[in-house]
């Protein structure tokens, strides 16, 4: 397993001349800027449209993302693109990524046990978010759920008490220096993991779609 000492952090790693998000996708494969490296099966970088207008930040890959090299593309992931379609939002303007470019997890037996990152993790993976922001500049930034959120707008930010609240961004940045971009618009919504986690999953996913729908009324 993964040793355990302090991440150096990935920003030696970000190509910091890189003028498009392909160029940052192919130099985080050798990023080693914390343990995560040694146990996942690859890097997993965000993907989508390079002009998009609207970032949607999850928390890490999970177990299908880490084997397919693609974020979002696991259950969790279906579940997002139906509530994004739901949403009446078009998928070509969108990128997904998440806060940390690792996948996490425990060994139990064979299985693989999503672990949430740590507030290292999410430090020390925080320059590949604030680079592909850099290039991207888009409209309306989303994080979905806690560890995205807290990444995004600082560890006090809570899920259950803003969601579906327009913030100013990059004001509203833990680090809004680390942000150059034209004022725009930031929201926090759940997870579609935790959609498919809820007791009541219909009403889970309505409270999702409905978040979705008001971040589009700012992309019309
Ligand atoms: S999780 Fe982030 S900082 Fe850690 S090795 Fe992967 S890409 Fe680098």
């Amino acid at each position: 397993m993964a040793t355990t000492q302090a991440p150096i952090g990935a920003q030696e790693f970000v190509p910091g001349d890189a003028k498009t998000l392909d160029e940052l996708k192919a130099a985080a494969p050798g990023c080693r800027g914390c343990e995560l490296h040694q146990d996942a099966t690859q890097v997993v970088f965000g993907r989508g449209a390079e002009h998009a207008r609207l970032v949607l930040v999850g928390e890490q890959p999970g177990d299908v993302e880490d084997q397919r090299g693609l974020p979002f593309v696991g259950p969790a992931g279906r579940l997002l693109r139906d509530a994004v379609g739901d949403a009446g939002i078009d998928p070509s303007i969108i990128y997904l990524t998440n806060t940390v470019k690792h996948f996490r997890f425990e060994l139990r037996g064979t299985r693989r046990i999503h672990q949430t990152p740590g507030p290292a993790h999410i430090t020390a993976c925080r320059p590949w978010l604030v680079a592909e922001f850099s290039l991207l500049k888009p409209e309306l930034v989303v994080a979905l759920g806690a560890t995205a959120a807290k990444a995004l707008f600082g560890p006090s930010f809570r899920v259950t008490r803003s969601r579906g609240e327009f913030l100013p961004w990059p004001a509203s940045a833990q680090h809004p220096e680390e942000f150059p971009m034209a004022e725009t618009r930031a929201m926090a919504t759940i997870h579609p993991s935790a959609v498919l986690r809820a007791d009541d999953r219909d009403a889970a996913y309505r409270g999702l779609v409905d978040d979705l729908k008001t971040a589009a009324t700012v992309l019309r």
